[in-house]
Order: structure tokens, then sequence, then C-alpha cells
């Protein structure tokens, strides 16, 4: 495996034996950073193969789905959140994760990975776990929701919801499946499971209570988004979306509004989810 220009090399770690974990940071000022081209690998949607020679995992054994995790900015743990997401789903599932850790960490950047039309080629489903709730510009967020439009399936998670909240403009808000604006205080809250036949709830225990976490108040969901699960408001009583798949324009997106503490990320339950949902975007779920 090797980097591509421009970009430093923080950590370069196999997990489980092979599961490939690369990860790329700046620290959100002017670099000239390059964004990885990534690899021109036919854009895999459909079945998985099986894979000789490949470990058997107890949610997918099929060749190693190629994951894309954009993540940075504020408020959050994202070394963490990244390595304990990449070595939970690897020992699950055989994915093959690439990092990209870019834009600081405070609450507005333009990443130059997006400055590529073709960003996320190559890539089975990406997962976006960011944070740049003040970044706005229209132009800048149909460059990521334009390669989603055109196919390339996403994981969303946490403050994800809330990056580019303060933009006028609708198309990342309908690209996640949901509005959401604000969230509640932290609290252990129960999951009620609303969609139990779907694949990204698969073994989802019934009784699943969050790790200490952040409720997201979600103001509107979206025509062609479905809740998979609900969590219900202390305050208000109100019950919340906080699992959920959206069709965005024909592409699957999955998105969770938990993720905000290490301790989710340390929950085996939640990293299960989030197999499930890579697993399920992608569209190896049959596989
Ligand atoms: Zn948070």
């Amino acid at each position: 495996m090797k980097l591509k220009p421009g970009l430093s090399l923080l950590a370069a770690l196999i997990f489980a034996g092979t599961t490939v974990f690369l990860m790329a940071q700046d620290d959100g000022k002017k670099s000239g950073a390059k964004q990885p081209a990534a690899a021109k690998a036919k854009n895999a949607k459909g079945k998985g193969k099986k894979g000789k020679g490949l470990p058997k995992k107890e949610l997918y054994s099929g060749e190693h789905i190629k994951a894309l995790i954009i993540t940075g900015g504020c408020c959050h743990n994202y070394i963490f959140q990244t390595y304990a997401l990449g070595s939970g789903v690897g020992e699950l599932a055989n994915v093959e994760f690439q990092v990209v850790n870019m834009g600081g960490r405070g609450t507005a950047a333009k990443i130059d990975l997006y400055n590529n039309p073709n960003w996320a080629d190559g890539f089975d489903v990406v997962i976006h776990n960011e944070c740049f709730a003040k970044t706005t510009d229209p132009e800048y967020i149909r460059k990521i929701t334009e390669a989603h439009r055109a196919g390339v399936p996403a994981v969303v998670v946490h403050c994800a919801m809330h990056t580019y909240r303060d933009a006028e403009v609708d198309d990342w808000r309908e690209f996640l499946g949901v509005t959401s604006k604000k969230h509640e205080h932290k609290s252990e809250y129960p999951v009620k499971i609303t969609a139990p036949d779907h694949p990204v709830m698969k073994k989802i225990p019934t009784d699943w209570v969050t790790p200490t976490d952040e409720l997201y108040i979600i103001e509107k969901l979206w025509p062609n988004a479905k809740a998979l699960a609900t969590s219900v408001s202390e305050n208000t009583g109100k019950e919340h979306p906080v699992i959920w798949v959206n069709d965005f324009k024909g592409t699957r997106v999955a998105g969770t509004t938990y993720g905000h503490s290490d301790e989710t990320f340390r929950d085996p339950v939640f990293i299960r989810m989030l197999a499930n949902a890579i697993i399920w975007t992608a569209g190896k779920d049959e596989g």
C-alpha cells in the first residue's frame, strides 16, 4: 500500500490480518496537499464476490469493500473514532479503509479532496464523519453531493448531520435524508427499533441503550428517507429518528445521529450497526 503524494502518513496499520487502514491528515491550513486520487477500480455495485483465500468474517467475507472515511473538524475525537470504527468493523467484515482527516479542528473548512470531481471514484462507500457547521458555500457542498448523486453510496455519522448547517441550500440535507440543526443533552438513550427487518438493523438488540451520547433533534425526515430506529427526548417526549436510510436519487445512504462520544465507538452494538450500514449501502449484503 502506498500513500498518494502530498498527504502525510499518520498511521498505516493492518487490523485483523487483512483490513487495510490508511490515514492522511492536514492541519486545515493551506498546505498544497493533494487529494488522494482514488484507485481506478470500477465502482462496484451489486453483490460481493466470494473472496478466495480471504478471512471468514461474521458479517461479510467477500472481496474487500473499499471504504473512504472522511473525518475532521470540530468537537469530537476523530482519531480515536476512526481507529475504533476501522478496527471494529474490520473484525466483522472484509473492508479496506482509506481515511482522509482534513480541515483542522474548527467549524469551517473547505478541504482539497473535493476539488477533484472524481474524488469518490473507486470507492464502494464513503463514510462521512466530519463536522463543519459553518461552511456554507453551495458550490463546494455540491461537489460532495454530486459524487453521491452519481451513485457512490454513503454512511453518515453524528456531526455530519450538522455539517453545512448554516448553509441556505438544502442539497446536503436532502442527501443525508434528515434536517437537524441542534441537539439535546448527553444521556444514555434507549433505541427503539422501528424497522427490525432492515439489513442495517440485523442482530441489533431490541433493548439497546446507547452509551452517553447526544440526541439530535430531527426537524424533518426527507420523503425518500425511512427511520429504522428512534429515541425519545428526555425534555419533550418527542421521538426522533436516530438511525435511518435514505434513497438519494437512487443512491443508498444510511445514517445515525449517534457517535458523539468515544464510549459510543467502543460499543460493539454501535460498531455492528455501522458494519451493517457499510455492507448494505455498498450493496454487498446479499453477496
Ligand atoms: Zn457531538
